[in-house]
């Protein structure tokens, strides 16, 4: 473990050299927001989700609107981010259930977030620690959990256990930042499918970096600790 919280540290200070913008890709400019956003990104880019939120906070300034606004409108809105069925339904489920538990705010606590509808672990780390600087966990995405499997910092594949895996390794003022530096890491080097080892700042502190002469695995292949 000790070993493996040295090499966190010093991954740690690379990402954060190497992407000191580093920061939510969600437009936001509250947490309500914030939270709309989280919900549209499902299956869906932060870029596209990006361009369909102008609109959509104009019309739903508050929770209040979310929860009467029709149904149809709400999906005419956000239709091009996919699913928008659903979503135009988890995002009236939301509005209603903030006004009538909470008055109409955006609650600030963990165990108070994942009780709303479809707000899971995820979202409400992400809310909590960009709209609210506070850091209650670290949110695990498709790249968070595939750098962190890669990286040899977890071998979980369940989002909840890697979330466990990390929160000790690194210190708990950086877990929002953390999330952060993986994905754009993950978008610019650490591809899904085509990792660019050759070019990874990363590559001597990571076990499944190719060693000469052999084939990316893409899985770790070393034994790092
Ligand atoms: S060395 Fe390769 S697998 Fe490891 S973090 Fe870098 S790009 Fe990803």
């Amino acid at each position: 473990m000790a070993a493996r919280a040295t090499r966190a540290a010093e991954i740690l200070a690379r990402l954060k050299a190497d992407y000191p913008g580093s920061h939510c890709a969600l437009a936001h400019g509250n947490a309500l927001e914030l939270l709309a956003a989280t919900v549209l990104s499902a299956q869906c880019t932060d870029v596209r989700v990006n361009l369909v939120t102008p609109a959509l906070f104009a019309t739903c300034p508050t929770a209040a609107h979310y929860a009467q606004i029709p149904l149809e409108h709400l999906e005419a809105l956000i239709q091009s981010t996919g699913f928008f069925r659903n979503k135009a339904k988890a995002l009236q489920g939301l509005g209603r259930a903030l006004v009538e538990r909470h008055s109409g705010e955006v609650p600030r606590s963990m165990a108070e977030l994942v009780r709303l509808p479809g707000v899971g672990r995820k979202t409400a780390n992400v809310v909590l620690g960009n709209a609210f600087a506070m850091n209650e966990g670290v949110v695990v995405d498709t790249h968070v959990g595939r750098l962190a499997g890669r990286l040899g910092l977890t071998k979980a594949t369940d989002p909840v256990k890697i979330e466990s895996d990390l929160m000790p390794l690194f210190p708990r003022a950086d877990w929002t930042l953390l999330s952060h530096l993986l994905i754009d890491h993950g978008r610019k080097v650490c591809n899904a499918r085509k990792p660019l080892c050759a070019s990874c700042m990363l590559a001597d502190l990571c076990p499944s970096a190719p060693v000469q002469g052999e084939r990316n695995s893409i899985v770790p292949s070393r034994s790092f600790e």
